[in-house]
């Protein structure tokens, strides 16, 4: 689950980054397109407003010459001829003196009482035809020359072909969009893109794009966002493949111990003069629903390593609880029940509470619960280690140091920890055969045990010659293929039921 949770919040996240990043892009960019937009408005607006001036010159040299017919011929001719011009007039003393339309009309209500800046934006309630005008605005001598520029040629110049940018024109306090009438700016104005112009005094205020747009990033960055993806999901599966190669088989042990597919198996300890069965230790196997029955050997490994042991071990001691339960009538007094314990597990705090909860749930509470301890890893038999062990030696737990001989730690804390018993390794066992000298590294190992009043445990028990060297160095305890070979609990209840069938011979 973590392995597939991990991959696909990273190519989201890789994703949204992109998105991010791309959004932010575009938005500078479209930021720069409305400026060049206003730019561009100005320019248009401008040329207007050059018209506007070469005409102003015409009517100038009127107004010096006298209007007559003549001058109005010449503004009228001026006002047609220039494509952006609506009417020309001069106002001379308070009065329109001389206009491009004929009779001197204007379209304008009470021109006279209207302010004289060079530029001004008159709504559309003061002309007569009902239009917003922007007049351009001259005083010669005694003389004011006005020239008249339609509102449709100013919403032209504004229409900038960007979407979600929107362009007005202001003048002093007025201003103008692509639609409307000429508007009054209060003082609270949102904030607004401008260019103001260089050679009139107007500017152009922008509105700024807004900083997502799913259509912006659809339209412009389509293809990128399809390449993000990509590779978005390619990081997903590269992840996925890298994170389920390293943990697959941590992965399928941790969904197996969930599944209970860790089992218990009981190989019989025995008593070799006798025959007697005097315990089991618990041997784990992973029933695999394809594989069929799995050694500890290939998983007990990447369990210790992963940390999973702690659950493995747990499941299997509440298996044993519930399976020993089932046959306690039929378990001897004093019956060994051993499990193999990893010092990781025992240095977890609470293992003393765990162990006594295991205790507590036998029936049979005479049985004698042993606690191996391997050698293994090696053992790091620290001060902790051993108050543990010997904490729960005291509460009547049996603890066996498993393959005695094999690791490579010191032997010094041997003194310190109270052990019940020793397990010789089926390495040493196995080197007995009928070869004296064959013995010699075996009889060093027994001989260091009984110096240190040790029970032994032989393990590896596979032939007759064992059989009869242990029995010849009493040791008692014996565990080997010779007798049994581990089995499922099913077998364990026959054996139990059987009577003893092993055939020992005492020299
Ligand atoms: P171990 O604790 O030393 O267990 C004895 C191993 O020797 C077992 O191997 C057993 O099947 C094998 N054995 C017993 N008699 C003979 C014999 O006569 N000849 C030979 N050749 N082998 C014999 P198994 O079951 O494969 O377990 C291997 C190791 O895996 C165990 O060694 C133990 O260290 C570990 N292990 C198994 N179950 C658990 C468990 O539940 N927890 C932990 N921590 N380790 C476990
Ligand atoms: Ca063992
Ligand atoms: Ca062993």
């Amino acid at each position: 689950m973590r392995n597939t949770l991990v991959p696909v919040v990273a190519a989201v996240a890789l994703f949204m980054m992109g998105v991010f990043i791309l959004t932010l892009q575009l938005w500078f960019s479209a930021r720069a397109d409305s400026l060049a937009g206003a730019r561009y408005a100005i320019e248009k607006t401008n040329a207007i407003l050059v018209e506007a001036r070469s005409a102003t010159r015409i009517a100038t040299a009127i107004a010096q010459k006298g209007c007559g017919v003549e001058g109005q011929y010449q503004l009228g001719t001026e006002a047609a001829l220039e494509p952006h011009l609506r009417t020309i007039f001069i106002i001379k003393q308070g009065e329109v003196w001389c206009s491009s339309l004929s009779g001197n009309r204007i379209l304008l209500i009470n021109a006279r009482a209207l302010p004289a800046p060079q530029l001004l934006l008159v709504s559309a309630k003061n002309a007569l035809n009902g239009l917003p005008v922007l007049l351009y605005q001259t005083k010669v001598a005694d003389s004011r020359i006005v020239v008249t520029i339609s509102d449709r040629h100013i919403r032209d110049a504004l229409s900038v072909p960007l979407k979600g940018v929107t362009y007005r024109l202001t003048v002093g306090d007025a201003a103008i969009g692509t639609s409307g009438d000429v508007m009054t700016l209060g003082d609270k104005q949102p904030r607004l893109g401008k260019v103001v112009a260089a050679d009139f005094p107007y500017s152009i205020d922008y509105t700024f794009p807004a900083i997502i747009s799913l259509q912006r990033l659809i339209a412009q960055g389509g293809g990128i966002l399809l390449f993000l993806l990509l590779i978005a999901c390619l990081v997903a599966y590269v992840m996925y493949r890298y994170l389920n190669k390293n943990t697959a088989p941590e992965e399928s042990l941790r969904s197996a111990i969930a599944k209970g597919e860790i089992v218990p198996f009981y190989q019989a300890v025995v008593n070799g003069r006798e025959g007697s069965l005097r315990g089991v230790e618990v041997l784990a196997r992973w029933k695999h629903p394809k594989a069929g029955y799995i050694s500890p050997g290939s998983f007990i490994p990447v369990a210790e390593k992963s940390g999973l042991i702690v659950p493995l071990t747990r499941s299997l001691m509440a298996q044993v609880v519930t399976q020993m339960n089932a046959i306690s009538s039929k378990l001897p007094e004093g019956f060994h029940v051993g499990v193999n314990f990893s010092a990781s597990h025992i240095a977890m705090p609470g293992f003393i509470d765990e162990c006594l909860d295991y205790k507590r749930r036998f029936v049979r509470q005479d049985l004698n619960l042993v606690i191996e301890v391997t050698e293994r890893e090696p053992l790091d038999m620290d001060k902790d280690l051993i108050t543990t062990l010997n904490a729960l030696h005291d509460k009547g737990f049996a603890i066996a140091l498993d393959d005695f001989g094999t690791g490579y730690s010191g032997l010094s804390y041997l003194h310190d920890l109270r052990i019940d018993y020793i397990k010789i390794d089926h390495s040493f066992v196995s080197r007995v055969n009928e070869h004296e000298e064959s013995t010699r590294i075996l009889d060093c190992v027994l001989d260091l045990a009984r110096k240190l009043s040790i029970s032994i445990v032989a393990e590896g028990v596979e032939t007759k010659a064992q059989l009869d060297y242990l029995n010849r160095n009493n040791i008692v305890f014996q565990q080997g293929y010779y007798f049994f070979k581990p089995v499922p609990f099913t077998k364990l209840i026959h054996i139990l039921l059987s009577k003893p069938k092993v055939k020992v011979v005492v020299e």
